[in-house]
């Protein structure tokens, strides 16, 4: 399948991520510190398992290969493990990944993994439990641990994301590197990034990707070279760890120009940028199955809108409110 979908930039986009629902069990201080609430004449309208496979075969059929499911947290949906088999077969679809925060990770990683699970991201911002609870608001670090092992068990790259957090990360990085000593997974440090909801957070406690690149140097780990079609994480790797590390830069120079994916909503709104304004709706074209080919034209169409780059250096996070609403 060759890719379709270019931008005027010279970018390819063969990697969406959606996100399957708003809500989440988790309060992250940076995302969601009150918990997840909507008025209940408010719910979200969440696309619905034919939306989501018509959806899914659209981005395919024009080239997109990979899929993250994210959210909210993807697994809260009761539907969770069938939008999973559906979506490991639809054709053109190589890989199923998905982000979550890792809640009963342990018990349903291998149901997960038999119905085509292929990649797993499980965020972890502390390795110290009472860090951890105080952070997520639960106390579930133990069990998080143990479904990551599980995952590692079968065979599956896991990629932990940790959020870079002054006055935390930095009084922690001694105990991440020697998680990472001999357990091969690939921890992603992510620089927190400004959203509508959390700037005074966001003051307290960015600290930028240059602090652990320093670090990282100084403890001897170097730069891999970068993979052709690879997205904005730069990679760092040492001689003596079992894992890697990855550091994702978002208010980097260039970091936009490695961009290599697209975001639709829980709701079915394309989002071509986290940090644009708005999306566009592409539920109409999801109603039933004879509008495939109109679908793929309404995408193709709105690639040509997606801007060269973020405006977050400016503190301009577009309408996103937090990263809970367009899925990380
Ligand atoms: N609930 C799942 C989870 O936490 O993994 C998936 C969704 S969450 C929005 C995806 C990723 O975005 C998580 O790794 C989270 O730590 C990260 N994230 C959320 N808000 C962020 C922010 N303001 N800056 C940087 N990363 C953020
Ligand atoms: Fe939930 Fe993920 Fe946001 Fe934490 S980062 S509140 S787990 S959506």
């Amino acid at each position: 399948m060759t890719a379709r979908l270019r931008d005027g930039f010279g970018r390819r986009f063969e990697y969406l991520r959606l996100s399957l629902t708003e809500v989440c069990n988790f309060r992250c201080q940076y995302c969601l510190p009150d918990g997840y609430h909507c008025d209940k004449d408010d719910k979200p309208q969440e696309l619905s398992l034919p939306e989501l496979r018509r959806l899914i075969a659209g981005f395919a059929a024009l080239g997109v290969w990979k899929l993250r499911l994210t959210g909210g947290e993807p697994s809260v949906r009761r539907d969770f493990a069938e939008v999973l088999a559906m979506a490991a077969r639809v054709p053109g679809i190589r890989r199923v990944a998905m982000t979550t925060n890792g809640y009963r990770l342990a018990e349903r990683i291998v149901d997960w993994h038999a119905r085509g699970l292929g990649a797993l991201n499980v965020s972890v911002d502390s390795l110290d439990p009472r860090r951890f609870a105080d952070i997520t608001g639960q106390d579930r670090l133990p069990e998080i641990l143990r479904g990551i092992d599980l995952a590692l068990g079968l065979s599956m790259p896991v990629k932990v994301n940790s959020v870079l957090l002054k006055a935390l990360t930095d009084q922690e990085l001694g105990r991440f590197l020697t998680w990472i000593k001999d357990t091969p997974l690939s921890l992603r440090f992510i620089e927190l990034m400004q959203t509508g909801d959390n700037g005074e957070f966001f003051r307290e406690h960015h600290l930028p990707a240059s602090w652990i690149e320093n670090q990282l140097l100084a403890a001897g780990f170097s730069e891999r070279p970068r993979e052709p079609g690879a997205g904005p994480a730069r990679e760092f790797s040492h001689p003596d760890y079992a894992g890697r590390i990855g550091l994702i830069a978002p208010y980097a120079k260039d970091f936009c120009a490695s961009c290599n994916r697209l975001r639709v909503s829980s709701e079915g709104q394309l989002r071509l940028c986290l940090f644009g304004d708005g999306g566009y709706d592409l539920r109409p074209w999801l109603r039933d199955d004879e509008q495939g080919e109109a679908l793929q034209e309404q995408i193709l169409g709105q690639l040509g809108y997606k801007a060269a780059g973020h405006r977050l250096h400016e503190g301009y996070s577009g309408s996103t409110r937090h990263l809970a609403s367009i899925g990380g």
